[in-house]
């Protein structure tokens, strides 16, 4: 998610600068005809404390009455020249570096008029969220005012992007806050950061996304009509952190009883998700091509949201006239069914990342057991042995099979062997006598070597090892989250 972020974030910027011109026309016609901020009265210094609940209801955003919209003139679509000077402007704003400043650092500057160089006599300050905003005025009664940033169409620019930033990071409205707070550093408030970004930021994502699915979409579809093979990976994810959150913190208390009982009770409410997000990746170019959102209303139960995701978003890019060659996921039996029964015409393919993992975590356990001991040094060679495997058997299913069964061999110390009348040996270099001492060899007849191998002979896993010859991994997949 981060990498596609970071990726697009200058794009995603700069469309909110020609959305909020051009596309968001409600919401200017009330920015537009708001009058500035410092002109009013209840700003000035005196009334301080009032000004900080001015940052809450954004002004820019909420009109204070519909008549003022009659001032709104929109854009001419044929004044290009206005167009791009504001396109400039507005690109300007994002560009300029921006500095923290101290407050008294800043009053320095209002000790002389600007235009007769005698004393100022009255200052007022007010703030707009991360904007200050100064009024002076001297002896010989000239004013004036600064702002310690410009407006995007009576919006402080600032504001906007503290907002943007905020959301284009992945970060929450909390954390940046926080920050802020343990600084005093004035930015907008929680209201007007909510009214920013709904009004704005999601719309000119949901923009963003929506042309580069388009394009992403466009690319797959040219390479269907120019027979070149089309390679997706899928995956699901649902919104668990309720109920694990509860788990762990039973867990951690040694409940066992109690959290069984929570469990069993969140399992029958239903209460473990509501919503699935399934997610397909060109595995060319690692963009995310579409996603399906499903609420648990919409299936027959949490874990059936899944299927329907997944169903949807294969429909969906099919019907877009993309032919799927090989479509990669997890083993998930309902995933494998519906692949058989109503794709069978594209390969599908299992993601090793998963497959390694619960390889992993079966050895893991196992090897707890105090007769398959040995296992234990041996757990993170394995796996590597079957990501290995994979990675080199060229697409040969027959050759990653046979190169997965020779870790039986050398896991007892023996490195070259006879089958069916050929030398086999491994892949590694010849290992010194030394070596050959130091490692800690299983035995052929102890038990943890026939663990080892009822695990490795697998008849199921050696039907999975068929589908994973592509070597096909989902794990960038794994860290995009809708
Ligand atoms: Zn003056
Ligand atoms: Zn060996």
């Amino acid at each position: 998610m981060h990498r596609y972020t970071v990726i697009n974030l200058l794009n995603i910027l700069f469309t909110l600068q020609i959305y909020i011109q051009f596309y968001y026309k409600p919401n200017l016609i009330h920015l537009i005809s708001q009058p500035p901020v410092y002109n009013q009265p209840e700003q000035i210094e005196e009334q301080l404390e009032e000004s900080l609940a001015l940052d809450v209801s954004l002004l820019s955003i909420e009109p204070q009455s519909d008549k003022k919209d009659l001032s709104f003139q929109p854009l001419s679509s044929t004044s290009t020249s206005t167009t791009n000077s504001e396109e400039e402007e507005c690109e300007m704003h994002w560009k300029q570096k921006k500095w923290i400043v101290n407050e008294p650092n800043v009053m320095e500057l209002f000790k002389r008029c600007q235009e007769c160089g005698s004393v100022i006599t009255k200052t007022a300050k007010a703030t707009v969220g991360s904007v200050l905003r100064v009024h002076w005025e001297c002896e010989k009664k000239h004013k004036g005012k600064w702002s310690s940033c410009s407006d995007v169409r009576g919006m402080p620019a600032n504001n906007l992007l503290v907002s943007a930033c905020t959301l284009f990071t992945g970060a929450t409205y909390t954390d940046i806050a926080d920050w802020a707070t343990l600084l005093n550093l004035q930015i907008p408030h929680k209201t007007t950061y909510f009214d920013i970004q709904s009004s704005y930021l999601i719309p000119v994502i949901d923009e963003e996304y929506k042309e580069q699915q388009k394009a992403a979409m466009n690319d797959l579809h040219l390479q269907t009509e120019l027979c070149n093979p089309v390679h997706l990976s899928g995956d699901g994810r649902s919104d668990r952190q309720v109920n694990v959150v509860i788990f762990i913190f039973l867990t951690i208390f040694k409940k066992i009883f109690l959290t069984s009982f929570v469990l069993v009770v969140l399992l029958a409410l239903d209460f473990s998700a509501k919503y699935n997000t399934y997610s397909f990746m060109d595995d060319t170019t690692d963009k995310i091509v579409h996603f399906e959102l499903v609420q648990v209303t919409e299936a027959s139960s949490s874990v059936a949201m899944e299927p329907v995701g997944f169903k949807r978003a294969v429909n969906t890019i099919q019907e877009q006239g993309i032919k799927i060659d090989v479509l990669t996921t997890d083993r998930s039996p309902s995933i494998r069914k519906i692949m058989r029964v109503e794709y069978p015409n594209i390969h599908h393919e299992f993601d090793i990342w998963h497959v390694v993992k619960g390889l992993s975590k079966k050895l893991c356990s196992m090897s707890r057991y105090k007769d398959n001991r040995e296992l234990q040094p041996w757990t993170r060679s394995i796996c590597n042995h079957l990501w290995y495997c994979s990675a080199t058997c060229g697409g040969d299913p027959d050759e990653l099979i046979e190169n997965w069964k020779s870790i039986l061999y050398h896991i007892t110390g023996v490195h070259s062997w006879f089958k069916e009348g050929k030398q086999k040996k491994c892949v590694h270099n010849d290992l010194s006598p030394e070596q050959q001492r130091r490692k800690k060899w299983l035995g052929k007849d102890s038990r943890a070597f026939h663990t080892l191998q009822s695990l490795v002979l697998d008849k199921g896993l050696e039907k999975d090892l068929r589908q994973m010859a592509l070597f096909k991994h989902t794990g960038q997949l794994e860290v995009f989250q809708p």
